[in-house]
């Protein structure tokens, strides 16, 4: 049985249902606070996912060594980001946590293994895109963090691990950017165009989330050397996308809710399996 279709005003789940994944393209933590065609599709998702009991993050913005789950019921909102206006600090977003699924989520990465902490809360990564999605900041939310010293197939192997928590109404939620180079990025508001590089590898990424071609989502640096060089010149953006495609089943398809580009170069291009 398959969650509530979108469009049914995100029922409950029911005995039984799998909850969709989604990744989203976070963008700048301007978003945040802007009111733009992709923020206002954040707005209308909230609208249409069958509503969760928890929501499992796994966000950019969290990079550790080893991996770890946030174990607090009331985890702080971390604002990781410098140099951007006022307004941006003040805005205040902080859901409960869930100790339980926390350690749900310990038990399924046993074998990791993956450990709760309390030195991590809820980062941009998760408030600036939930702040549209669940205003009303009432379902507990928890993150997992990204170890940055393995490689992307340990990731993909880890998501795997969690796809029971589908079945327990949980949504899980990769929060990055498959393009992402801040140093190529284009802050002008008149200027900005999309570099070859960043249009082909995101091309190239939405074709192998439209094949099932996993193995080329895992290996795209090998795969397309020049581009991937600059559209993922580290990886922490775009290992959460990583996540999402893992959790995917068989007869799943991708729905893209939102494609384009920020800055020039940073694709938003954001998406739910179900
Ligand atoms: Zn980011």
């Amino acid at each position: 049985m398959k969650a509530s279709p979108a469009g049914k005003g995100g029922p409950g789940q029911q005995p039984g249902d799998i909850m969709p994944v989604v990744f989203i393209g976070h963008g700048s933590p301007m978003n945040a606070i802007q009111d733009n065609d992709f923020t206002r599709s954040l707005d209308k998702l909230g609208k249409t996912l069958p509503k969760p009991k928890v929501i499992l993050c796994v966000s950019a913005h969290w990079v550790s060594e080893g991996t770890f789950i946030t174990g607090s019921e009331n985890p702080e909102q971390i604002y990781d980001f410098d140099g951007f206006p006022d307004q941006l600090y003040k805005v205040k977003y902080r859901p409960k946590g869930s100790v339980a699924a926390a350690k749900e989520v310990e038990k399924l990465l046993a074998g990791v293994p993956a450990k709760l902490s309390t030195e991590w809360g809820t980062d941009h990564g998760t408030w600036s895109i939930l702040r549209h999605m669940y205003p009303k900041c009432d379902i507990p939310v928890i993150q997992l963090s990204l170890d940055v010293g393995k490689p992307e197939r340990w990731h993909y192997e880890t998501a795997k691990r969690l796809l029971s928590l589908r079945k327990q109404g949980v949504l899980i939620i990769g929060s990055g950017n498959i393009v992402h180079n801040l140093s190529m990025i284009d802050w002008g508001q008149f200027s900005e165009k999309t570099p070859d590089w960043a249009l082909e590898f995101d091309a190239e990424t939405k074709k192998r989330l439209d094949t099932g071609d996993d193995e080329g989502l895992i290996d795209y640096a090998k795969k397309d050397a020049r581009a991937a060089a600059y559209a993922v010149p580290t990886n922490e953006h775009y290992l959460p996308m990583l996540y999402a495609a893992a959790l995917r089943q068989k007869g799943e398809k991708v729905s893209y809710f939102y494609e384009g580009f920020q800055h020039g170069s940073i694709s938003m291009r954001s998406f739910v399996i179900q």
